[in-house]
């Protein structure tokens, strides 16, 4: 694909060399990336190539980079520790473009998170009719906000006490939702029984017992009569007990404020954060709020003024709910000499989502209900469109979420990003993205401690010869089950009248007992249909007793201790087992007892103040990264102490647990089950904040299964899967497969949202939707099994998929 030679130049400047890597697993690794070229990392799940690409080059090029600010800026800033590395020489500066979803607060959508909303909204400022209110008070530098698209300006409000808002909020939110476009209703009924008094204490709300203050303050206020049931309040009683404003009373004595109930339940319960909450008042949260779209607004976040303008007949709202690509089109016809630079600014904003392929989203699409994949694409847009050069851009696996078609136009530009004179890193299994590579760089030749070290470097065509599991398996052909091998027989869950996002009146059954695969271009109603699918089986769910399970690849909530072992359940019998061996309480080894080092609170490891999650974390000194302190550390089980279990495999664990010596048959059936999904090469004791998207989703499917066998369930599981190939090498989705027919035939109907032609190939059924993304899908464009897909090729029920599985299989 590039006219130069693809091997690495020997001018010393022309690389980026790397002497004596040994971040994680690491092996003394030491080798040259190629500058300005486009360099691809492979190997099976666990070789290290996020070790070197992000744990060494990214995190040393983002130290460095750190170093140079004065050390009172140091300590805002969450640097990484530096790598265990030799040397590194040749570095640019790195951008990293992950897969972390965007930052979800209520206010932010994906036209306020590139800053196109912001443009769009000077635009009205000055060419919309009748004008929207310009925010003079304000003034801000549009053409250089960058990163985080919050930008956050001062504003005086009357009151003299300066407020922080947000940018998009200014010229035209919404006073009523203050630009979040919702409203939140209580259901009285899950607040309190009507037909007790206040003497007999009628709340069912947390906290709210039936002698405790919080409702004595209602008997004692003065404004109702205490033994007088709720519902026989008249208009007035209802307001003081529900509405009334904040007013002093005399209670026992004392000065206190009476507020009423809903605006008290606002700032207890609504007013704080979700996930810090315990689990029965979340419960709670859940069970008794509503959310509305904003009444005033109708969910647009605008105020009056602000819906009224106009541009050519639309309105600010109307632009935003528009599909992106229509929005372009709309754009192209639009000129205007007020505003010419602004319009063009714009346009080629959107121009990038759509050559990006993510024109079926709408500017007003909230930003926290993008996956990964998209959330990856939309910053690339932004790097397209820079200026800079001469930066090493580093991507984990960008062809997540991408149908094979998608992928040509995912590839094209990550070459342009090379050709604007960048170097490109880019983790990835995708043999259509290796093909592209001016280099590669695989790593092996098995996981964990089996490989960290360079199994072989140079172009595509060498790697074609090369005996690597990289090398055998790039040009991996499938055969198709003959239909009588197609395992079918029970039953299915009907779907009908599906029309969630752009779903069209979808009717489906979804065959029971088998795998299934759901395929079709990245937009087309995937997801939109599983979670349909959730949501209707739920209700047969009565009947029939399905048990329906989405296991999907987001962060797993919970503390920074949180690792494998907690996660699965392996800890518990190991701990019992501990104690028993010496003659102690199973608490000694908990992460939150006495036992645990006080420095890191058992983490082994200590994030700095200001990180985000993930960000790196440094050893801890006091224990040594050994979590416990030093007497607990003394207790041994056979020959291990516990710090010594958290260090190990997964896979050297299940042996340990399983010999004779050292038996704990519940710690090795856990163990079995992360084996089987592929995570042997997980240590026990890494931190869950470390592990990948794909990682994450194996991690809650063994822990689901185990739950499952603990449960015995009898009832039928249904186990939905979002890509779980994400992340695994040619060689592990062969594992994947046999991972996946093992659950089958253990009675679990397996449904993969997959765009792995091997699964497809692999499966029994496929529902294919599309054929298009956004408001051109949202049918089913095929349902029977591979082979009747591939037969459909050159006929009138051919389909993209179909095409692309056809050139897949022999
Ligand atoms: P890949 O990117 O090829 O899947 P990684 O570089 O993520 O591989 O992992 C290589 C090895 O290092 C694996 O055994 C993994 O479990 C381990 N590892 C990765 N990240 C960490 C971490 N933060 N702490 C401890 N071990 C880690
Ligand atoms: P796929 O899973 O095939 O990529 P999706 O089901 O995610 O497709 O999306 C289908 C269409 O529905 C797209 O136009 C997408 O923008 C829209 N859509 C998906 N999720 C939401 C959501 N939470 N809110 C609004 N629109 C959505
Ligand atoms: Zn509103
Ligand atoms: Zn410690």
């Amino acid at each position: 694909p590039h006219d130069d030679s693809t091997a690495p130049a020997n001018d010393p400047h022309d690389v980026i060399r790397v002497v004596g890597a040994r971040q994680n697993t690491l092996d003394d690794v030491t080798v040259e990336v190629p500058k300005r070229r486009l360099t691809v990392f492979t190997g099976v799940s666990g070789s290290g190539k996020s070790s070197l690409v992000f744990g060494t080059i990214a995190a040393e090029s983002q130290r460095l980079i750190n170093e140079t600010y004065p050390s009172f800026v140091q300590g805002f800033m969450s640097t990484p520790a530096r790598p265990a590395v030799e040397s590194l020489s040749g570095l640019t500066p790195v951008i990293r473009v992950g897969q972390e979803r965007l930052a979800s607060t209520v206010r932010s959508t994906v036209g306020t998170v590139t800053d196109v909303n912001a443009l769009l909204r000077i635009l009205f400022t000055r060419v919309s009719e009748p004008a929207l209110d310009s925010p003079k008070a304000y003034s801000f530098n549009v053409a250089s906000a960058s990163g985080s698209g919050t930008l956050t300006v001062s504003a005086g409000k009357g009151t003299g006490r300066p407020q922080r808002r947000s940018f998009e909020v200014l010229g035209g939110m919404c006073p009523a939702c203050e630009g979040n476009g919702t409203a939140q209703d209580w259901d009285l009924a899950e607040l309190f029984d009507d037909s007790k008094s206040l003497r007999e204490g009628p709340f069912t709300i947390p906290g709210y017992t039936a002698d405790g203050w919080m409702v004595q303050k209602f008997v004692e206020s003065g404004f109702f009569d205490p033994d007088k049931p709720l519902r026989d309040y008249d208009e007035d009683e209802r307001h003081d007990l529900l509405h009334k404003e904040p007013v002093k009373i005399r209670m026992s004595g004392a000065n206190m404020t009476y507020t009423g109930l809903l605006p008290a339940l606002e700032q207890s319960f609504l007013q704080k954060d979700r996930e810090a909450m315990q689990p029965h008042v979340r419960a709670f949260v859940d069970r008794a709020v509503t959310t509305l779209d904003c009444p005033d607004c109708q969910g647009t976040r605008l105020n009056e003024r602000a819906r009224q303008s106009r541009i050519r007949g639309r309105g600010i709202a109307e632009l935003c709910a528009l599909q992106i690509c229509d929005l372009a089109a709309w754009f192209d016809e639009l000129s205007d000499p007020r505003a010419d630079g602004l319009i063009r600014q714009i346009r080629q904003l959107l121009t990038g989502f759509v050559e990006i392929g993510l024109g079926y989203l709408s500017l007003d699409r909230a930003a926290g209900s993008l996956s990964g994949g998209e959330a990856q694409r939309i910053r690339m847009i932004r790097h397209l469109g820079s200026p800079l050069t001469d930066v090493t851009y580093v991507f984990d696996e960008p062809t997540a979420g991408l149908h094979p078609h998608d992928i040509d136009r995912m590839n094209r530009l990550l070459l342009r990003l090379r050709d604007k004179g960048n170097t490109v890193l880019v983790v990835e299994h995708k043999p259509e993205t290796i093909a592209i590579a001016d280099h590669v760089i695989d790593l092996g030749p098995g996981p964990g401690t089996d490989g960290g070290r360079v199994v072989f470097a140079g172009t595509v065509a060498e790697l074609e010869q090369a005996d690597t599991p990289t090398g055998r398996h790039l040009h991996d052909r499938v055969r198709l089950k003959p239909d009588t091998a197609v395992r079918s027989g029970g039953g299915s869950i009907a779907v009908r009248n599906a029309n969630a996002n752009n779903l069209r009146d979808v009717d489906v059954d979804v065959p029971l007992g088998c795998l299934v695969a759901v395929t079709g271009v990245a937009g087309s109603g995937k997801s939109s249909l599983m979670t349909q699918l959730l949501v209707q089986s739920g209700r047969a769910d009565e009947q029939e007793r399905l048990d329906v399970v989405h296991v999907d690849q987001a962060p797993i909530k919970g503390s920074r201790r949180s690792n494998p072992a907690t996660y699965t359940g392996v800890f518990e019998p190991v701990r019992k087992a501990f104690a028993k061996a010496n003659g102690v309480k199973p608490g000694l080894f908990s992460s939150n007892s006495y036992g645990a080092c006080p420095e890191c609170s058992g983490a082994g490891v200590l994030y700095s103040e200001h990180a985000a999650a993930g960000d790196a974390a440094a050893v801890c000194e006091a224990c040594d990264g050994r979590r416990f302190q030093t007497e607990v550390l003394e207790h041994r089980f056979g020959s291990a102490s516990i710090d010594e279990v958290l260090d190990m495999p997964v896979d050297d664990a299940l042996r340990f647990f399983s010999q004779q010596q050292t038996s704990v048959p519940a710690a090795a059936r856990a163990l079995r089950l992360l084996v089987d999904v592929g995570l042997g090469y997980l240590r026990l004791g890494q931190p869950l904040t470390t592990l990948s998207g794909g990682e994450r989703q194996r991690l809650k499917l063994a822990a689901r299964l185990g739950e499952r066998r603990a449960k015995k369930e009898a009832a039928r599981t249904v186990v939905v899967l979002d890509e779980p190939t994400t992340g695994l090498h040619l060689q592990d989705v062969e594992r994947l497969l046999e991972m996946l027919d093992t659950l089958v035939h253990s009675g679990v109907s397996v449904l993969a949202v997959e765009h792995h032609q091997a699964v497809m190939a692999h499966a029994d059924w496929i529902i294919d939707m599309g054929p298009g993304a956004g408001h051109d899908g949202g049918r089913l464009v095929f349902q029977g099994t591979p082979r009747a897909l591939v037969e459909a090729v050159g006929t009138d029920d051919a389909t993209i998929t179909g095409e692309h599985l056809a050139r897949y299989v022999r």
